[in-house]
């Protein structure tokens, strides 16, 4: 008995411990009655095609409303008309569907509150907690002070709550020109906190709203619209990243403001970065522009878009957010430890196949012309259930030139004249002879085979060093290949003097006669295997077709990378 009961406090106790921040302050809020129940909200602005940062955002969010049985809603943050486009709000929602996290039926728009927005803002007028303000958007800068002077009130601040009703209205109507009059939250031009002196919380902005059309021509500034989106929405804990933290007291004061009953709270935690890969949509949007990658979902980047049709999976993104943890402080993740990720997901899942990236044909001397023999090869060592497939041997086949050397270094244990190999699942061979072209370039290996040594044929004579792969010529199925490099060159610094990217020359390599065993028939773009000793491939999501085969390599086998402890 007194057996079982430390068992369980420990377990109790390990559990509190690796409990992240966010989490203790949700189960402190509904331990202590301050929500009885969890909500978050993901809440993108359709401004532009989301990347692995936001992937953060979005699973934490949604695992927290799973973890806690409560909701989860997906939100877009489109109350600025000067970014937005409706053609985002396709990619984003495609983008966390395929994440795997789920809206439900609760899909929401924050340009369908601006009416209750407008109301809201009428409200704090009539509180005597906003005025409308003539100031330029120069002198507003003048009287807001610095970081160790107090700003100066302006002169409007004490209009009569009549007088900024009506001005209010009149903004609404269109009666001003963008710039010429702002409503303001009436809070403390001498407060520590630049955020809290007088912010504005709308503006008149003649523009069409890519929702609501023509019908505002003022728009509430995001400090003021968020909270309030929140707020109808029931949101509990609303999460953002650490730049807000000096908004929290702005995000209450809204709020409270307006009476709302149970708050939502602003949680922050640090951005997710990663080395060696190109987050800023700034770089992002110019390199598309330029025509340097193949559009926002090339390979290269890290947008969601990208990491699916390099071939990452959704159970990959989440385990490195994961790994990643949450936290206070800023930091950059090695991009190593997503490779990482990948490896683990697909190492076990997927078939193994052979294929050859850079062919060499081999010419079997004393293997009967006619003859094709189907080796029986199991699809994947590490997981049996994968079973086994049928693969095609015969007098001419193709290997990968790195497996020839004509005068090998000491160790090189693969093929060389008069030495002796496995060719993987089949036979023993022995190079006799090899041919090349005028510039030096081997383009036949002549080789013998020892019909003894067939693989599972229960042969236990002779052993040979090396075992190498192969693809039936007859048979194989000819394929593109494309090889990834880091888009920037990092070792070098991301960024050239004159703030341009500094791009890696290589990042992108175009094999076009690359060679696959027949097993490819039945791919669809996006399945995904291991070729073997080459790594990871997928079927491109856009450009492969059986007709033409395209693969993208998404990672390499080999790895220095170690998880931190
Ligand atoms: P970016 O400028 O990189 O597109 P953003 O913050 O402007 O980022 P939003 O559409 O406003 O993009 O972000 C939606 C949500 O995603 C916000 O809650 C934001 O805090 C979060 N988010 C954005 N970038 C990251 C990141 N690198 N790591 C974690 N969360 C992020
Ligand atoms: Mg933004």
């Amino acid at each position: 008995m007194d057996m079982e009961r430390t068992n369980t406090d420990n377990t109790e106790l390990e559990k509190t411990e690796s409990k992240n921040f966010i989490e203790q302050i949700i189960e402190k809020d509904l331990e202590e009655g301050r929500f009885d129940h969890v909500q978050t909200r993901f809440p993108p602005e359709p401004n532009g095609y989301l990347h692995i940062g936001h992937a953060k955002s979005i699973l934490l969010n949604y695992g927290l409303a799973n973890q806690y049985h409560g909701k989860f809603n997906m939100r877009f943050d489109d109350t600025n008309p000067t970014k937005e486009k409706e053609e985002f709000v396709e990619s984003i929602l495609q983008d966390i569907k395929w994440l795997g996290a789920d809206w439900e039926d609760r899909l929401f728009f924050a340009s369908n509150y601006f009416e209750q927005m407008y109301e809201a803002a009428v409200k704090l007028i009539k509180k005597g907690k906003a005025y409308v303000c003539d100031l330029s958007a120069e002198e507003i800068r003048e009287y807001r002070g610095t970081l160790t002077e107090p700003g100066k009130n302006s002169p409007y601040r004490e209009r009569s709550v009549e007088e900024n009703l009506d001005l209010f209205e009149n903004m609404k109507n269109g009666v001003y020109q963008d710039g010429e009059k702002v409503l303001r939250a009436k809070i403390d031009m001498s407060s520590p906190n630049i955020n809290m002196r007088d912010p504005i919380i709308y503006r008149v902005a003649h523009m069409t709203h890519h929702n609501t059309g023509d019908k505002w021509c003022i728009y509430p500034m995001y400090d003021f619209a968020h909270p309030i989106e929140d707020a109808i929405e029931g949101i509990t804990h609303s999460i953002c990243t650490l730049e807000f933290e000096d908004h929290r007291p702005l995000y209450d004061w809204v709020v409270n403001e307006l009476e709302y009953e149970n708050p939502p709270k602003q949680i922050e935690f640090a951005k997710l970065y990663v080395t060696n890969v190109v987050t800023g949509k700034r770089y992002i949007k110019k390199l598309v522009e330029d025509g340097i990658v193949d559009g926002w979902d090339d390979p290269r980047l890290v947008s969601i878009a990208a990491l699916r049709r390099r071939g990452f999976t959704p159970e990959s993104i989440k385990m490195f957010v994961e790994l990643c943890g949450i936290s206070k402080s800023n930091s950059s993740v090695d991009y190593a430890m997503l490779e990482y990720c990948i490896r683990e997901d697909l190492k076990a899942k997927k078939p193994r196949l052979m294929a050859v990236l850079d062919p060499i044909k081999v010419i079997i001397d004393n293997y009967p012309e006619d003859q094709v023999e189907w080796f029986d090869v199991v699809n994947n060592v590490e997981c049996p259930e994968l079973g086994t497939r049928k693969v095609p041997f015969c007098k001419e086949l193709y290997i990968d030139r790195d497996d020839f050397m004509e005068e090998p270094p000491k160790k090189y244990f693969r093929l060389f004249p008069g030495n002796e190999v496995r060719l993987m699942n089949a036979y023993f061979v022995k190079c006799v002879d090899y041919k090349k072209d005028k510039n030096g370039k081997v383009t036949e290996i002549h080789v013998t085979y020892d019909p003894e040594t067939r693989s599972g044929s229960g042969f236990t004579g002779r052993k040979v060093k090396g075992t190498i792969h192969w693809v039936s010529a007859r048979h194989g199925i000819q394929s593109e290949v494309r090889l990834y490099e880091n888009i920037v060159d990092e070792e070098k610094g991301k960024l050239n003097e004159d703030g341009t990217l500094n791009l890696n020359p290589n990042s992108l390599t175009v094999l076009k006669e690359c060679y696959i065993e027949p097993n490819i028939a039945d791919v669809k773009p996006e399945d995904k295997f291991q070729f073997v000793r080459q790594g990871y491939f997928c079927a491109d999501l856009k450009d492969y077709s059986s007709e033409k085969p395209v693969f993208n390599r998404i990672v390499s086998l080999k790895s220095s990378f170690k998880l931190p402890k």
